[in-house]
């Protein structure tokens, strides 16, 4: 992809990135144990990688693609790509856990910061790596966003294989999950012949959210970002989330810096909050500043009683991620209090402790 033109401050991160790689390649950067603060990996120069705390892999890897000189969008796509495929990860990708009907419905979305272009697809079915197909809407359409067949016969136009991603562990949540829904349908959890009180201990199974976003600043100081999920654990069918929504499951502005998000998705949806945190770092926000400020953007419009605690705080969580273009990182969830993030530069990879606005009780 073309290069944006560099100003000098970009120019001054190319030079010295140049001289960082030198000084250490990624084979040889440690993985750091224990949580780091932002401040503590600030890093003027050099290529810098975030993402969600399940993209310790991923960071890794997308530096090490960023350190043979490529552009941080493939950085960044080949770095999820290895949660997309890792069946252990239910949240994204292959193993990602299904929609109501037992059927996997994946997610993504791509930003190129130098050339302001976006691509997405959602509720795509079969196709492992949603994140490369909404790479080639942005590449190869006039489009930014396809959606359900349509995503998947342009991604199968493409080459890329149907697939069954619906794993025997991901099945087995999907089917105790539906089996413990209700206590006045059909369906029966394991139970012995003689009880005669089945459907009565209910149990609330638990609605998983899980996704990774990436972000990354390559060695010209150009940005990108993606983000790819599974979305919402047995969402009804066609609901799309936030992940492939510019704007609210991601956004990254060159000049600026990126943004990104995890958690429950229809409150992003609501506040555009990757945008807003963009636009709070234009503002002169740290990139930690900004992501608490939307938090509490969240946290000040979350109005339906069903969603606040008996204190009236956002009964959920949202996370979000950011770098700015100076490469520093930062990120804040709405509930919180021991969770972090991952980041990579030429020294390593590490993770770096989250601001929060609740603690977690
Ligand atoms: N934000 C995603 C969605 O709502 C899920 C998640 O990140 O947990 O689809």
């Amino acid at each position: 992809m073309a290069k944006h033109p560099t100003n000098s401050r970009r120019q001054f991160l190319k030079t010295t990135a140049a001289a960082s790689v030198g000084a250490a390649t990624l084979g040889s950067a440690p993985r750091v144990v224990g949580a780091r603060t932002p401040a503590s990996i600030k890093r003027a120069n050099g290529p810098v990688v975030i993402s969600s705390r399940n993209g310790m892999n991923a960071v890794e890897r997308a530096m090490e693609v960023l350190q043979s000189g490529a552009d941080a969008l493939d950085a960044v796509v080949a770095g999820v790509n290895l949660v997309e495929e890792d069946p252990n990860d239910t949240s994204v990708g292959y193993g990602g856990l299904p929609n109501a009907d037992g059927v996997v419905q994946l997610d993504a979305a791509v930003m190129h910061g130098p050339t302001a272009r976006a691509g997405s697809v959602a509720c795509i079915e079969q196709i492992k790596y949603p994140s490369k197909v909404a790479k080639l809407v942005l590449e190869r359409t006039d489009h930014v966003n396809l959606v359900g067949k349509g995503a998947q016969e342009f991604a199968i136009m493409h080459g890329f294989p149907l697939e069954n991603l619906l794993t025997e562990r991901a099945r087995e949540r999907w089917v105790r999950w539906r089996e413990n829904l209700s206590n006045r349908d059909d369906y029966l959890p394991p139970h012995e012949a003689d009880d005669d009180s089945i459907g009565a201990d209910y149990i609330e199974q638990q609605r998983t959210w899980g996704t990774i976003h990436c972000s990354a600043i390559d060695l010209s100081g150009n940005i990108s970002s993606v983000t790819t999920t599974s979305g919402l654990a047995f969402k009804i069918p066609g609901r799309v989330g936030d992940s492939p929504i510019i704007g609210a499951g991601l956004y990254c502005d060159n000049e600026v810096g990126a943004a990104g998000s995890t958690g429950r998705g229809e409150a992003n949806l609501e506040n555009c909050a990757s945008f807003l945190i963009v636009e709070r770092m234009r503002a002169g926000d740290s990139p930690e500043q900004a992501c608490l400020f939307a938090c509490e953007r969240i946290a000040d419009h979350t109005r339906k009683a069903y969603l606040l605690n008996d204190k009236g705080e956002p009964d959920f969580n949202v996370k979000f991620y950011a770098l700015n273009a100076a490469g520093e990182v930062g990120g804040a969830e709405i509930r919180g209090g021991n969770s972090q993030f991952a980041a990579a530069n030429a020294d390593g990879s590490f993770l770096v402790d989250m601001a929060y606005l609740y603690k977690r009780d």
